[in-house]
């Protein structure tokens, strides 16, 4: 598969860490049981920073009671659109086209009930079979709720392999009954990046528009939603942003849509200098903060300023180029050290098609994972036979993927993960 020659030495490892200029970034955050932490694309680590800014936000409520909302190092009524202007280099945006609110699935609904809007025979909605379930779930209920059968106006495109989709299929069905694209930028299973340029471009063509699902890129892969004129985008911040469990949430929406009512409205979408006057007509802000809803969620935002701050300084940039060289390193090694294992690399190869995470098929993958988390390497199993892992840039080292390697090697020869029932876990 490589016809570069391989150096499988544990030596190798460690010279790429000493060459690694994100390296310092590690001794930020704090590691679980000194294990391996493969599962940054699920839910990122703490960082002292982000532990740090939470706890300063505490000691904000402590000191200030309600003048915490004008007052103190970061004013709660200013810090959606604070976090949206820092997150925005990430998405590729400008500053007032992003907004950190709600949830991934809750920005969904806000976007799909503001720009769906089915009309002159356009009424379906395209997405793709492969996508992330709460999206579908979000979709299907938004077209029910405008009075479509999700059956005849939900489009899902076929995946041949199940596992990749091909950008030529989902651009033969942008047909003229389509009103609006939903797709994820990177698939939760296989990690592919979808060609967001080109789909824009495509639609855009045909006069649909288009929105992604960036979980799984967002902090992890850089975008230029504004430059390719891309119309709306949400993510959750928990995964390779660390923002911690159930972050409050982020979306995006391209300037050309400022002045679009929200579809469903609240008094934080008002403009900032109107909201207190506590008139019944909404006087909607002029920019992304139009969608948010009710009062932000500020603990839950709370660490992301200070883990902002680190992606700020490493450059998304050097995240994505050490990111690609930890998981092609990985795929180099399973390939030279693991070849009658059964595992089978399913994600991409190229680097142009790969985003953060690595996706191994095997039969037995739920007691693969289970026989890796007693050796302290924290994979993430997807059902029925997948194995996901992600080298994450900001914390994991060289020597973590040819450990994890070496650990898996041993799991594999000696069969350890028969001790294991081969099932699924509550939340896996
Ligand atoms: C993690 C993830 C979600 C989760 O949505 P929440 O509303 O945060 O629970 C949605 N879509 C994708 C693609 C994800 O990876």
């Amino acid at each position: 598969m490589y016809s570069e020659p391989i150096d499988v030495n544990k030596e190798y490892a460690l010279l790429m860490d000493e060459q690694d200029p994100l390296a310092h970034f590690r001794s930020e955050f704090y590691f679980i049981e000194e294990g391996i932490y493969l599962d940054g694309n699920s839910l990122g680590l703490l960082s002292k920073r982000a532990e740090q800014s939470l706890l300063k936000m505490l000691e904000s409520w402590k000191a200030l009671g309600i003048d915490g909302w004008t007052k103190g190092e970061n004013p709660w009524f200013y810090l959606s659109e604070m976090l949206g202007e820092r997150m925005a280099p990430l998405a590729g945006a400008a500053k007032e086209e992003v907004i950190v609110t709600g949830s991934t699935t809750s920005n969904l609904h806000q976007l799909l009930a503001t720009f769906y809007r089915p009309d002159h025979g356009r009424t379906k909605i395209l997405a793709d079979e492969l996508t992330f379930p709460t999206d579908i779930y979000a979709i299907k209920s938004q077209l029910r709720y405008k009075g479509y059968s999700p059956d005849e106006h939900l489009i899902q495109v076929k995946s041949t392999d199940g596992m990749t989709l091909n950008e030529e299929e989902i651009i033969a069905a942008m047909k003229e009954d389509v009103a609006l694209i939903i797709l994820p930028s990177v698939l939760y299973r296989s990690g592919q990046i979808l060609d967001m340029k080109r789909l824009t471009k495509e639609a855009h063509e045909r006069g649909i528009l288009i929105g992604f699902d960036l979980c799984h890129s967002i902090g992890s892969v850089p975008h230029e939603l504004s430059e390719w004129g891309t119309d709306f985008a949400f993510w959750c911040n928990y995964k390779h942003l660390n923002g911690g469990p159930g972050s409050s949430a982020a979306l995006y929406v391209n300037k050309r849509h400022f002045g679009t009512s929200p579809g469903l409205a609240g008094w934080f979408g008002s403009k900032k200098e109107k909201q207190f006057d506590m008139d019944h007509e909404l006087d909607h802000a002029e920019h992304a903060g139009a969608f948010q809803m009710g009062t932000p969620h500020i603990f839950s935002a709370a660490p992301l300023i200070g883990s902002l701050d680190i992606f700020a300084e490493a450059g998304i940039h050097a995240i994505r180029q050490k990111s690609l060289r930890l998981t092609r390193y990985m795929m180099e090694l399973i390939s030279a050290e693991l070849t009658d294992s059964g595992l089978i690399i399913r994600n991409p190869k190229d680097d142009l098609k790969r985003g953060g995470h690595l996706f191994l098929e095997h039969p037995e993958a739920a007691r693969i994972c289970k026989a890796l988390k007693d050796r302290h390497v924290i994979p993430d199993f997807r059902s029925p036979n997948g194995i996901r892992l992600a080298p994450v840039a900001l914390y994991n080292s060289f020597l973590d993927v040819w450990n994890t390697v070496q650990i898996l090697k041993d799991i594999m020869k000696n069969e350890e993960y028969k001790k294991y029932p081969n099932e699924r876990d509550v939340v896996a």
